[in-house]
């Protein structure tokens, strides 16, 4: 028997939260959980998406980090990434659908709860392979990414990656791992997919990796950004410096001539406020400038090591502190 039901509540969730993959069974009527016997009442904080009640009665817990009448934001327990799903009576598009088995079905019964008859879309905003797994979860949606992501070389070297995760923490999945074949091919900015009366605004966002691409939902003012923009990380600058600035200059434009009401980043939490948006931006571009001026100037800025002490999982940001000194180093010597 396949059920859904959803007990919802109000509230955003802000903070990181607890994540739990348990087998109890439900009250309906009074909203509570009985867990070991023991009645709880639904917490106020958190969505429970109920996925499939079989004679176990399964409850999958997953986080939706933000939602409204047309956008909903999965946040994954790993790396704070966010899935998408956006939804008009014309079309439904998800964006990075990942990262463990039950998320991903989380997904996928929100997609069928949502489906009536919509065209289906899977945008890639990049290649990093947490970004691709879970895209044969959704055999009948049209595929989206850049010509980068179309034309890269190390295919098989990302696919190693999922595949090493996996076999790492035991997980299988109900579904084929493979490289995306892409049916629509992003290949300069403002292009756009027109559906009846919803149109998807496409940007190159070379910088991060060199196949990005950001969204704009225009019916929405949605901003899907990819790994740009994101309040726990400061930018990864895995192929440029230069083109991630400019991807930050393009965003910044972006923002403000598309009237984005919602900022989704690919890592971290979703945003309506502009300051907030304007502040990481500022936050992109200072660190990028200071970390230039730094290895040019051959100083060390205190003030640099601060910032990147002041995120919440400095230890592994540290690593890519690293990475990013040597990536602007080695720009430096052309
Ligand atoms: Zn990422």
């Amino acid at each position: 028997m396949m059920m859904k039901m959803k007990l919802r509540k109000k509230e955003r969730i802000r903070t990181a939260p607890q994540y739990l993959f348990i087998s109890f069974s439900l009250d309906r009527k009074k909203e509570t959980l009985l867990v070991a016997g023991k009645s709880r009442k639904v917490s106020e904080y958190v969505y429970y998406t109920i996925i499939n009640i079989t004679a176990t009665e399964r409850v999958i817990q997953v986080s939706i980090q933000y939602e409204d009448n047309q956008i909903t934001v999965f946040q994954s327990a790993l790396l704070q990434t966010t899935s998408t799903v956006a939804v008009t009576k014309d079309i439904i598009l998800i964006v990075d659908p990942t990262w463990l088995p039950a998320e991903i079905e989380a997904i996928q019964q929100h997609v069928k709860e949502k489906d009536n008859g919509q065209r289906q879309y899977v945008l890639f905003t990049h290649s990093d392979f947490d970004h691709i797994l879970g895209w044969n979860a959704f055999p009948e949606a049209v595929t989206i990414a850049s010509r980068g992501f179309v034309a890269k070389s190390d295919k098989k070297e990302t696919i190693q990656e999922i595949q090493d995760f996996d076999d790492y923490y035991y997980i299988q999945r109900p579904y084929i791992i493979d490289y995306p074949d892409i049916d629509i091919i992003i290949d300069y900015d403002e292009q756009t997919i027109e559906c009846n009366n919803t149109s998807i605004m496409f940007y190159l966002a070379p910088g991060h990796q060199p196949d990005g691409v950001f969204a704009v939902i225009q019916e929405t003012n949605t901003l899907i950004a990819g790994d740009y923009l994101s309040d726990v990380e400061f930018p990864f600058i895995h192929h440029n410096s230069e083109a991630y600035e400019r991807t930050i200059d393009k965003l910044e434009n972006v923002i403000s001539e598309k009237n984005i009401h919602l900022l989704i980043p690919g890592h971290g939490h979703s945003t309506n406020d502009v300051k907030e948006m304007q502040d990481r931006i500022g936050d992109s571009r200072w660190y990028i400038q200071a970390l230039r001026d730094e290895i040019r100037q051959g100083v060390t800025y205190d003030v640099l090591q601060v910032f990147v002490d002041s995120f919440l999982f400095a230890r592994y940001l540290g690593e890519e502190h690293e990475h990013n000194k040597q990536q602007i180093q080695a720009e430096e010597k052309r």
